[in-house]
């Protein structure tokens, strides 16, 4: 019989590397991970796929998933946006012995970490400063100034949270952080 799997809680405030470390991990493919794919209410961004970064859903749609009890969590994280992580993203797959990673707010990965406990473990990735992280989001290039704005008040905030996780990674380097947060899932993992 298949051993259960466990949840990997990634959460960052926006623009700190997140989906690069992500990303570059499960590219690697050293570690049995597949990834929970949120649904949210917000516009695709350039190059995101529906049903790959997100199931990108209408504010309808979203309500009436609520009502389903289809969400394990969700959050508002920005004035009228939605972001939730669908039970059946991860029931079956842990079921069958897989890992899954959650890219989610710091609301969100602390409300999945209770519901978990030992079977989870959840990791921050902090910025090495707000400007460094500024200078990201811009270089990134999809957000509006304004949203860039919203997105460092929202770090800040996030930020507090910090200690509420059970390791935190500071990505300076990013070859760095990556092996760092490689690393610590592997050991999760393998425990
Ligand atoms: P998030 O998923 O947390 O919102 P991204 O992975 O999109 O963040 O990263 C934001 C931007 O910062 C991207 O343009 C990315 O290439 C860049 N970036 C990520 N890590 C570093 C780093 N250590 N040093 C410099 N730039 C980085
Ligand atoms: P973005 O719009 O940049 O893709 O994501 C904004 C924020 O929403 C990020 O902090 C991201 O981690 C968070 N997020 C994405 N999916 C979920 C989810 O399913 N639940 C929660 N609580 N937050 C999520």
């Amino acid at each position: 019989m298949n051993t259960k799997g466990k949840l990997i809680i990634i959460s960052a405030p926006s623009g700190c590397g997140k989906s690069t470390i992500i990303g570059d991990i499960m590219d690697r493919g050293q570690l049995d991970l597949q990834f929970s794919v949120s649904a949210t209410n917000r516009k695709p961004r350039e190059g995101e796929i529906d049903g790959v970064s997100y199931h990108f859903l209408s504010d309808q749609q979203f309500k009436d998933l609520i009502a389903e009890g289809a969400f394990v969590e969700y959050e508002q994280v920005y004035p009228g946006r939605f972001y939730g992580t669908l039970r059946s993203e991860i029931q079956n797959r842990v079921n069958e012995g897989h890992n899954v990673i959650l890219d989610i707010d710091v609301k969100g990965g602390v409300n999945v970490k209770k519901q978990f406990g030992d079977d989870a473990i959840s990791i921050f990735i902090a910025p090495p400063s707000i400007s460094e992280l500024k200078w990201r989001l811009k270089k990134r290039g999809s957000e509006s100034d304004a949203d860039i704005e919203q997105r460092v008040g929202r770090a800040e905030f996030e930020l507090q949270f910090r200690n509420d996780y059970d390791h935190v990674v500071v990505n300076d380097t990013l070859p760095e952080a990556i092996a760092e947060v490689e690393s610590l899932m592997a050991a999760f993992i393998g425990k």
